[in-house]
């Protein structure tokens, strides 16, 4: 930076010479004779003056040259004296001349001061803005922020809530602590682990607390500050980067907000995208390159892990996605404890009561709420923080929170628990389904309200008729369970329909499994995948078969319907005893589920 400061104001003394240079060099070329006064007024007398321009203290003009041709003239100069006093000195034949105090020093410092004074103020604001972001002299520097351990006091005691990804990151930790006897041992070591989760869960803060349990230093860097202005930039960011980063192994390299930077190639039209591009590719390029023995562990982090650009997730680049969900019950209970010891609230505070009225809230927002408590208790005047407060700022969360459509009101919450726990109850009850692991009201990304998670316990090649049948009756139980308890039915059912049609067509019209169309394939791909005009399937069966194929979709969905609303009818005690259960603990894993079968 200081270099090419002084750099630039050689620019400007340079070019100021060259002016003064130029300048004198024009003035010789029209050589001037300055003459005595004396002289002039002789030269008048004897006719040799040929022209004069006259102003208040100059007099410029032409003069015939001694022995000359008679039209060859010169230019001369004179200063003005004093009219009176030249007849008196001219009587005494005195040389005599004008001359004018000379004004090239104040000439220089007029324009030269302004100009110093110019230069001056813009290095000092050039100076300002290059401390709050790269100004014109940080051109192609990192701006990466490094932390050493000790100003980073952030431990895994300071994340709470999300035990499964900071299990994960555990490993990582030792290996920081000693590389070398992970080398010893031949393991491979992950070079590129992608936090992944929604805004607020503590992503950023589990990165450091990884650096700060292992001790080493913490290269941050957001993905929207590799993209420059500048084409070549951010490219050229990213190289310096893993430079500084080798020579400080072993360390942690953060990017922030993955998505900024690694957006799938080829999307958005518009200018702009071809520096992301080249900043990408080079990433790439600089994760192939080093090896994670050195010690050097790629960290980063986004909330939109499905407009990544797949090369960035492959194998060898960031492969282990750690999921920092949104916490359960329990978990926003811990998170509240975590900060809660920042401020002086009342001993007997019902933290589980708190953890209750905030259903959808991530580590920050009850970070937030924390301090909002906080803040209206010193506006109370009280000495320490109390449930009121805590629960004036839960409502003052939820009417800020309600616009971002996170938190679900209590009416839709029911809806959720009933349809979830409808999806579970028919896979329990339908044998050779997989088994529920686990059910789960908590919103996830945008479109989930909740979700039952069914794991097959192996590896499956071939589906029987009866297992399809069954897992579209599964997929129906959630709306069925919808329309038994409440008499309506809500939208939160789409994915559920589009994925029970999806298998019913592909029953008819593919695996034959249909009785009134008999074992007919009617899914003809087009000859060549090249040639294929549009007009798919089209030709290969009559309008009639196309009607009937869609009959029999039908039929097929409405019968697993029915087949589940008849087992949630009969079972409709488990069914209210379910979701009561999941309102109050937000996620019931199978266990708990098996167990509530069995009391019932
Ligand atoms: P993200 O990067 O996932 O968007 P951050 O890590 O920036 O979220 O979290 C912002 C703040 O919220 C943190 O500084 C912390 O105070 C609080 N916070 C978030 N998650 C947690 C958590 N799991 N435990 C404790 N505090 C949390
Ligand atoms: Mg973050
Ligand atoms: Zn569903």
């Amino acid at each position: 930076m200081e270099k090419k400061h002084k750099f630039s104001l050689w620019y400007v003394l340079i070019g100021m010479w060259i002016v003064l240079i130029a300048q004198s060099y024009i003035a010789s070329m029209y050589a001037v004779q300055t003459i005595p006064y004396s002289q002039f007024l002789t030269l008048l007398k004897t006719e040799k003056i040929v022209e004069v321009a006259i102003t208040a203290n100059k007099i410029q003009g032409k003069m015939k040259v001694d022995g000359g041709a008679p039209n060859e003239t010169k230019a001369f100069k004179t200063i003005r004296v004093d009219p009176e006093l030249s007849t008196f000195l001219e009587q005494y034949k005195i040389v005599f001349k004008g001359e004018i105090e000379s004004t090239f020093l104040r000439d220089i410092l007029s324009w030269v001061f302004p100009l110093l004074l110019f230069v001056g103020i813009w290095y000092f604001f050039m100076k300002k803005m290059g401390a709050q972001q790269a100004g014109f002299m940080t051109l192609g520097k990192n701006k990466a922020k490094i932390y050493m351990e000790n100003e980073l006091n952030v431990t895994f005691k300071d994340v709470a809530g999300v035990d499964e990804a900071k299990q994960e990151l555990v490993e990582v930790v030792e290996f920081l602590k000693s590389p070398g006897k992970f080398g010893e041992l031949g393991g491979r070591i992950p070079k590129g682990i992608l936090l992944v989760g929604p805004p607020g869960t503590g992503k950023t803060l589990l990165a450091k607390a990884v650096a700060g349990e292992s001790g080493v230093p913490f290269f941050s860097l957001s993905g929207s500050e590799f993209v420059e202005m500048f084409v070549g930039l951010g490219a050229s960011r990213v190289r310096d980067l893993f430079v500084q980063a080798k020579e400080k192994a072993p360390c942690i390299v953060f990017i922030d907000e993955l998505d900024a930077l690694g957006k799938a190639r080829g999307f958005g039209a518009v200018g702009g995208h071809d520096e992301r591009e080249q900043t990408l590719n080079q990433l790439l390029v600089e994760m192939d390159g080093f090896d994670p023995k050195v010690g050097v562990i790629l960290m980063a982090a986004t909330n939109r892990p499905e407009i990544l650009d797949p090369a960035l997730l492959r194998p060898g680049r960031f492969d282990r996605h750690v999921l920092v969900d949104r916490p359960d019950k329990i978990g926003r209970e811990e998170i509240l404890k975590v900060h809660l010891k920042k401020i002086k609230a009342v001993e007997d505070l019902d933290v589980g009561k708190l953890a209750n009225m905030t259903p959808g809230m991530v580590g920050a927002d009850l970070a937030n709420l924390v301090n909002e408590a906080a803040l209206l208790a010193v506006r109370r005047d009280k000495k320490e923080v109390g449930m009121p407060e805590f629960e004036e700022a839960v409502e003052r969360i939820i009417a800020g929170l309600e616009k971002k459509n996170r938190v679900i009101n209590v009416e839709e919450r029911q809806i959720v628990a009933y349809h979830e726990m409808g999806h579970a109850l028919v896979a329990l009850s339908l044998p050779g389904t997989d088994p529920v692991q686990k059910i789960s009201i908590i919103p996830r990304g945008i479109a989930a309200l909740g979700y039952t998670m069914q794991v097959p316990t192996e590896d499956r090649f071939l589906m029987k008729r009866t297992e399809l049948l069954n897992k579209i009756a599964c997929l129906l139980g959630g709306r069925a369970a919808e329309e038994i308890i409440f008499g309506d039915i809500s939208t939160g059912a789409h994915n559920d329909l589009a994925r029970a049609t999806d298998i019913s067509r592909s029953m008819i019209k593919e695996y034959g499994m249909s009785d009134k169309l008999g074992q007919v394939y009617f899914a003809r791909e087009p000859r060549s995948p090249f040639l294929d005009t549009g007009l798919r399937e089209t030709g290969d069966y009559s309008d009639a078969t196309a009607e009937a194929i869609d009959e029999e979709i039908k039929a097929v969905i409405s019968k697993e319907y029915d087949r589940a609303v008849d087992i949630l009818r009969k079972n409709k005690g488990i069914l209210e005893k379910g979701a009561q259960l999941l309102l109050e603990k937000e996620k019931i894993d199978g266990a708990e589920l098996k167990a509530l079968m069995e009391s019932s």
